[in-house]
């Protein structure tokens, strides 16, 4: 009899599986994909780490997540700094300085200031959707070229039909700064996630290929209790109905050329170009191998967003009123399970970035020991 089964071998069940198994504990980690790792897993190809499920960039505030990974992996120095191409304008991201400078010829912060000072004036009151709130954070120029179009492809929806929070998580800064991320610690794993979630879970017995749901009773008649990180409506056969989740299909290619766009991302902003961003893999490690070496080709990834149906992966949860509410009633159904713990951006329902959803794990595991 195992003390736990974590089902999921994301960071959210790598995180629980690493500090139960540090705790003494009898753990079997299963995943229904041949790999372990959920979204962040890479795969090596030609020497390029290859961002399997879309590009994952380390980052944040936090230390005692920061301190906690030094454990399994090493960062390297990289800093995101996407390319947004509008119709073959290129303009930095993320709204900064350059991008001023590029939309309006401003050159200096207090013009800057005026420009969207003047464009924010037709938001009256507190923002209530991503539209309004895009507007008043950087005028409708920016919000036209450079949010508009990406937010339709890459949520299938109105920007008026969205909660404003999406669009602040992007900075918005009058200084020459194109790091995406407001944070203090920020790079990727040396050698990839897939080899820094290996080390999380070294001694920790895990099965691939394996179908939790499939087969419910009889794993949970393995463990005394259960960490389920999988979707929740999935969980309760979607009872209550369906919660809305954004996929996305990716593209790639391998190319016999060795620099294909000159930076890790590039979005591509306008509403007419299927694909939202295309990732080339190399630039999250400079163009080199782990021994130094640069590579003669490429690999990108042209990425397609699309609405979740059953069978597809799902990626984004979409927390607009309607599924915030029918989450709050499986969540109330999911209390109800005392041997199992529902956790990460599937069992939460919750956008989660990578650092939030370890900080999760790491303070849900505390009350377990
Ligand atoms: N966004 C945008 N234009 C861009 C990049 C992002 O309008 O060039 C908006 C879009 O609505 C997106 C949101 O900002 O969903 C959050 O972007 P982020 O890069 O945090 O999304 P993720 O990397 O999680 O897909």
């Amino acid at each position: 009899m195992y003390n736990y089964l974590i089902v999921g071998s994301g960071l959210y069940g790598a995180v629980m599986a690493q500090q139960l198994h540090a705790a003494g504990k009898n753990v079997l980690v299963i995943d229904k994909r041949p790999n372990i790792a959920g979204n962040v897993y890479t795969e090596n190809v030609e020497g390029i780490q290859v961002h399997k499920y879309g590009a994952h960039i380390f980052h944040t505030n936090d230390k005692k997540v920061w301190d906690y990974l030094q454990a399994f992996t090493v960062f390297n120095r990289f800093t995101n700094s996407p390319v947004a191409n509008y119709k073959g304008e290129l303009y930095s991201l993320p709204f900064n300085m350059y991008t001023f400078n590029k939309m309006w010829g401003v050159v200096t912060p207090e013009e800057a200031a005026a420009k969207i000072a003047e464009q924010r004036k037709e938001i009256t009151g507190v923002p209530r959707n991503l539209e309004e709130q895009a507007i008043s954070l950087v005028g409708r120029d920016i919000f036209e070229k450079l949010i508009k179009g990406y937010t339709e492809k890459q949520w299938g929806r109105d920007c008026k039909d969205l909660p404003a929070f999406i669009i602040r998580r992007l900075p918005v800064r009058y200084t020459f700064d194109n790091n995406y991320f407001n944070a203090l610690y920020q790079g990727i794993p040396i050698g990839g996630y897939t080899k820094m979630v290996a080390k999380m879970l070294e001694g920790v017995e895990v099965r691939l290929n394996e179908d939790y749901l499939a087969d419910k009773a009889k794993w949970d008649a393995l463990a005394e209790k259960v960490i389920y990180t999988g979707p929740i409506d999935a969980y309760f056969h979607y009872k209550l109905g369906y919660l809305e989740y954004r996929s996305v299909r990716f593209e790639t290619e391998l190319l016999d050329m060795p620099n294909f766009q000159g930076n890790a991302a590039v979005n591509y902003t306008d509403r007419e170009t299927p694909w939202t961003r295309i990732i080339e893999h190399k630039w999250f490690e400079f163009g080199k191998d782990e021994a130094g070496n640069d590579l003669p080709r490429t690999v990108i990834s042209r990425e397609y967003s699309s609405e979740w149906k059953p069978g597809d992966e799902p990626y984004y949860p979409v927390n607009d009123e309607r599924n915030s509410a029918l989450y709050a009633s499986y969540k109330a159904l999911a209390d109800k399970e005392d041997k199992v713990i529902f956790g990460g951006r599937l069992g939460e329902y919750k956008y989660y970035d990578m650092d939030q959803v370890i900080a999760a794990a790491l303070e849900r595991v505390e009350g377990l020991e």
